[in-house]
């Protein structure tokens, strides 16, 4: 080993080093919900993370329920990216096996909605797929790095099941290959003991080939569902997957044995997620995933929103009550997500309030004399809100926090409009609002028919006239501006306003 107090070499003989340029990742804490408690996120290869969202059952349109969680996770990718680490996002989507109860009971959800819908199953899951992720695209979340569909994986299904069945984890009843939960001592520990619920033992009734209510099936192949169309052969016979194991599959395609965060909306703790550890531990003989979090639910005023009840508002709901998908974006941002958020039409009316008016805000600053673009006096200041900012997302993803500081910025009046716009910029890389493309805001039609007639004005050259148009504008309380682009404008009137 070299001497590291030899004085005696001169310094400039020692080759030049580059400057270091690879800076460390922010530090992050998040809720695992396999302790229960808030932990230090430790990376298992440094710098990387590799990240794996249960993605939608395409049966049915993605209700706004599932859209939360999906927000939620596009939160996390974000903040991840922004804090410096290389994030490898992987979805899968289900398009088979996921039967009507989580538990195995009923028949696969893609058979029923493809009788229902008169469609072979193929053409109902592209259908409802591509519908999802157009819905994401409406709410800014971010496509993930890798969609994978169930239907496409089924040899590493097979491959993983095989491993289950050879390591002594399984049983054969009726036809079906069972995972035997007796087997594999820490069971429960996900979900934080037995659940002994009664519609539990209502599913080994209805199931008779389970020997414990808890076990759940890898592979379906006796013709319990004799209408099933997707099938493939397998050494078991010909049938098809169950649902939690391709998720296992899938994710140790793409991200390998070893996972640092694994997501899914909370319904997920007590069967599908602890299946999901059951499966894989079991297969790699290691822990399998760091860190599991879950979002809350989205609620409505009677209760769950759920698919298979019928009872759920989609994105397009929302857009024909004449809400942009934003808007609800806003409104979930504005609950940390692992609280439960109740909708209602006055709650997304609100948030509606609240974002319309950001983006205004956003407008006026944008446009502000150059005076108010002087560089702040406090040089320290912004700085300090980027950490207050960071500080709420390092803490377990409190977005409703970050949201304040966004807010604290923009009334903030020892900042100028520059930093201010730098500030919203970087934040909204992470929120996700869609800030610096704010649109000027809607105006009664006499206001529209002012700025339609002052155009027309500056086009002919008729100054004097586009003038007295300003200032007639103004006096409604609406600013205009003549960019490039076109006329733009903000409302002054809201610049007031409490909303945010
Ligand atoms: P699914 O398509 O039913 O498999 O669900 C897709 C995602 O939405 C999963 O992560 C679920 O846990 C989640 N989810 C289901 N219902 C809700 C709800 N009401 N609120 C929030 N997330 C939900
Ligand atoms: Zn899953």
């Amino acid at each position: 080993m070299a001497d590291m107090t030899d004085s005696s070499r001169n310094l400039s003989d020692l080759p030049k080093r580059q400057p270091e340029t690879v800076t460390q990742p922010k530090t992050l804490s998040f809720f695992n919900t396999l302790n229960r408690s808030k932990a230090v996120l430790e990376p298992i290869v440094p710098g990387a993370i590799g990240l794996y969202c249960c993605g939608p059952t395409v049966y049915n349109y993605a209700h706004i329920g599932n859209l939360r969680t999906y927000i939620f996770e596009d939160v996390l990718v974000r903040t991840l990216r922004e804090a410096g680490y290389r994030t490898t996002h992987v979805m899968n989507v289900t398009d088979v096996g996921h039967l009507q109860s989580d538990a195995d009971d009923g028949e696969d959800k893609m058979v029923l909605a493809a009788e229902r819908e008169h469609r072979s199953p193929w053409e109902i899951a592209r259908f409802y797929e591509d519908v999802f992720f157009e819905d994401c695209g409406a709410l800014n979340i971010i496509r993930p790095d890798l969609v994978c569909r169930a239907t496409e994986h089924i040899d590493q299904i097979i491959q993983l099941v095989d491993t289950l069945v050879q390591r002594g984890f399984t049983y054969e009843s009726e036809g079906n290959i069972y995972y035997d939960t007796a087997r594999f001592p820490s069971y429960h520990a996900l979900r934080g003991g037995p659940v002994d619920d009664t519609s539990a033992v209502s599913r080994v009734e209805t199931d008779q080939g389970k020997r414990l209510g808890a076990d759940f099936v890898l592979w379906f192949s006796k013709s319990k569902f004799p209408r099933q169309i997707m099938k493939w052969d397998s050494p078991w016979g010909t049938g098809f997957p169950g649902w939690h194991i391709e998720c296992s599959a899938m994710a140790s395609t793409y991200l390998g044995t070893r996972i640092d965060i694994h997501c899914g909306g909370i319904d997920h703790i007590p069967i599908h997620h602890t299946n999901e550890i059951a499966q894989s531990e079991a297969c790699f003989g290691h822990r399998w995933v760091n860190t599991w979090m879950h979002g809350a639910f989205l609620i409505l005023d009677k209760g769950k929103m759920s698919k298979s009840s019928g009872s759920f508002i989609t994105l397009r709901t929302v857009r024909e009550e004449g809400f942009k998908p934003l808007h609800y974006r806003y409104l979930c941002l504005a609950a940390h997500y692992r609280s439960e958020l109740r909708f209602s039409w006055e709650a997304l009316d609100a948030a509606r309030r609240g974002l319309e008016n950001l983006y205004n805000r956003v407008l006026a600053l944008r446009h502000a004399p150059p005076a108010a673009k002087a560089a702040a006096k406090d040089h320290e200041l912004p700085e300090r809100y980027r950490q207050a900012f960071w500080g709420a997302l390092a803490d377990d993803l409190n977005a409703p926090v970050a949201l304040s500081v966004l807010w604290a910025v923009i009334k903030d009046g020892d900042l100028d409009a520059r930093t201010k716009l730098t500030l919203i910029s970087e934040f909204d890389r992470i929120l996700g609002l869609g800030l610096m493309d704010a649109q000027p805001p809607a105006l009664p039609e006499d206001c529209m028919a002012l700025i339609a007639e002052r155009t027309e004005a500056r086009a002919q050259g008729e100054w004097g006239r586009a003038d007295d148009l300003r200032r007639r504008l103004m006096e409604r309380g609406v600013m205009v501006k003549d960019t490039r682009q076109g006329t733009e404008w903000y409302r002054t009137d809201m610049l007031s306003s409490a909303d945010g």
